[in-house]
């Protein structure tokens, strides 16, 4: 077997198989053949040597939540650009298409890119392609025709999305979280949930979440969020988390909070997942920018690589049923895998209430190899 390419020196962390140290790695044929120390790999017969000293090498960073269906105007970015550019093998849109548009967003944006995308069907039929009220009209709940589209797209749809906020459901209360709730017990998928403004009362909303569902914005800093007044988890958040659900960053314009991260921190809640909720605005004029940007802003808050790490493989792969494909460095898997650099610099880091903390380190994608195949990263 000829090795297409060997990654060399490079510290690599993986959390799914608890691997944190030098090691050489050996792709062919797309996948991963071998992780062996330093040298340890016979010097020949390599298409390509690619040299990580100084860098982390992870699985493939995956983000959970982001809008990459171009049919969303003024929202939908190009998968490559929050993808592979950035250091990201997989992502996954967050309900940015129905069942109504689902075949569309296939061709448009799930083909034709080196990123692997991934979906959360939005329970709305039009997704977000025809306004940002999706569940205020109840004739854009079909339960037949979302369980139509997820038989015809097992490959791409990982589970149902619910924005649950004021702006979105208007008078509807928290019906739509119950028909989204029996479409994925239909299909055995997890719901994530859209936090934001009340009505719904967040509390009615996580009652009827289970075991392995998400809720994404979950330390944003409005009002009526996981911590009640006294700064304590309110009770149905600690019950939520007690019966496994998942509680999932999703930064956004306007939904991640340096002081609710802050405080839940010291309360010892931590996110299941880090996820950036990337779309054309916030990419291109912050606050987020990138998922590295914001695994930059953990590292600062004080949580360990290794940690922030987890949150962006080996979690959002469990999270998406795919933790033995995806997410992970184990020999025979595809070859996705990150090549990212913490580069020291003094820089200003921004959260989605427009608090400003400063910093030193900033995690930096390098190169990113996906199904074996290298692209040097943008920053
Ligand atoms: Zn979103």
């Amino acid at each position: 077997m000829i090795i297409e390419l060997m990654i060399r020196n490079g510290r690599v962390v993986d959390p799914s198989t608890g691997i944190n140290g030098l090691y050489d790695i050996a792709v062919a044929e797309g996948k991963i053949i071998s992780i062996a120390p330093p040298g340890s790999i016979p010097d020949e017969g390599f298409a390509k040597v690619l040299d990580a000293s100084g860098c982390l090498v992870t699985p493939g960073l995956i983000d959970l939540h982001t809008h990459v269906y171009e049919g969303v105007h003024e929202m939908g970015v190009r998968p490559d650009v929050v993808g592979i550019d950035q250091g990201v093998t997989t992502v996954a849109d967050a309900g940015s298409a129905g069942a109504g548009n689902f075949d569309d967003f296939i061709s448009r944006s799930v083909k034709n890119n080196a990123t692997e995308v991934l979906a959360w069907l939005n329970i709305a039929k039009p997704g977000l392609a025809e306004g940002r009220s999706e569940l205020a009209d109840l004739k854009n709940l079909n339960a037949h025709e979302a369980l139509a589209c997820i038989e015809r797209h097992p490959e791409v749809i990982c589970g149902i999305k619910a924005r649950m906020s004021g702006s979105v459901v208007k008078g509807n209360g928290i019906f739509p979280l119950s028909v989204a709730k029996a479409v994925a017990r239909e299909a055995q998928l997890p719901v994530m949930v859209h936090i934001g403004n009340a009505p719904p009362e967040l509390g009615g909303v996580l009652d009827l979440l289970e075991e392995g569902d998400v809720v994404t914005h979950a330390f944003h800093g409005k009002a009526g969020g996981i911590l009640g007044p006294e700064g304590r988890l309110i009770p149905q958040a600690e019950e939520a988390l007690d019966r496994g659900v998942r509680f999932d960053v999703g930064h956004g314009s306007s939904s991640f909070s340096f002081q609710t991260m802050k405080q839940a921190q010291q309360l010892g809640i931590t996110p299941y997942s880090i996820s950036t909720d990337l779309y054309l605005e916030n990419w291109l004029r912050g606050p987020v920018y990138s998922l590295t940007m914001t695994m930059s802003k953990f590292l600062l808050l004080g949580y360990p690589i290794e940690q922030i790490i987890q949150w962006t493989t080996q979690a959002p792969a469990q999270i998406l049923r795919r933790a033995n494909t995806i997410g992970t460095l184990r020999e025979g898997t595809i070859a996705d895998i990150s090549i990212l650099q913490i580069v020291e610099q003094p820089v200003e880091f921004v959260d989605s209430e427009r608090q400003v903390l400063s910093g030193s380190k900033l995690i930096q994608a390098q190169y990113i190899i996906k199904s074996g195949e290298i692209y040097p990263c943008k920053q």
